[in-house]
């Protein structure tokens, strides 16, 4: 087995849809950047790749490359997934934890697991995810943006 870890963070600006794991959530402001900006999904890709000791998300898909402008973080999930499995490894069970004040995510909790799973190719049972505010604290606290982190481990194909 492998193990590793992801982050990411966001800003939360208007004119956006707010995107989060894969999954588009009704909210006043949405995530900025380069792609769609799905931290969930961009610290799962950053989890997986350390697992298998391929470097990081900007190394395979740099923010300064049009071709991954707005791109769907479904696609960046699903090219990583390919890469893991090229490196000999296949994704057995993750964990997300996602920081955010507002809004809150029960709700979609449940549609984020299985988006993430499919891609994945694991049983929604094996994707766990969370949710927390940070009481009002900090830049979570304060709604400027929002933050995930992930833990993966992956199994070597074959035993
Ligand atoms: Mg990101």
């Amino acid at each position: 087995m492998r193990v590793g870890n992801g982050i990411d963070v966001h800003r939360l600006v208007p004119g956006r849809k707010l995107i989060l794991g894969g999954v588009q959530v009704p909210y006043d402001r949405g995530l900025d950047g380069h792609s769609d900006a799905d931290v969930v999904l961009h610290a799962v890709c950053d989890a997986l790749l350390g697992a298998a000791a391929l470097d990081d998300l900007g190394a395979h898909f740099p923010d300064t490359d049009p071709a991954f402008k707005d791109i769907d973080s479904r696609v960046l999930l699903e090219k990583t997934v390919t890469l893991v499995h090229a490196a000999g490894f296949v994704v057995y069970q993750m964990d997300i934890t996602v920081i955010a004040q507002a809004p809150r995510l029960g709700p979609y909790r449940r549609q984020m697991r299985a988006a993430i799973a499919e891609i994945a190719g694991i049983p929604a049972d094996r994707v766990g995810l969370k949710a927390t505010t940070t009481e009002g604290l900090g830049l979570f606290g304060r709604g400027e943006g929002i933050g995930a982190m992930c833990t993966v481990l992956l199994e070597e194909k074959d035993g």
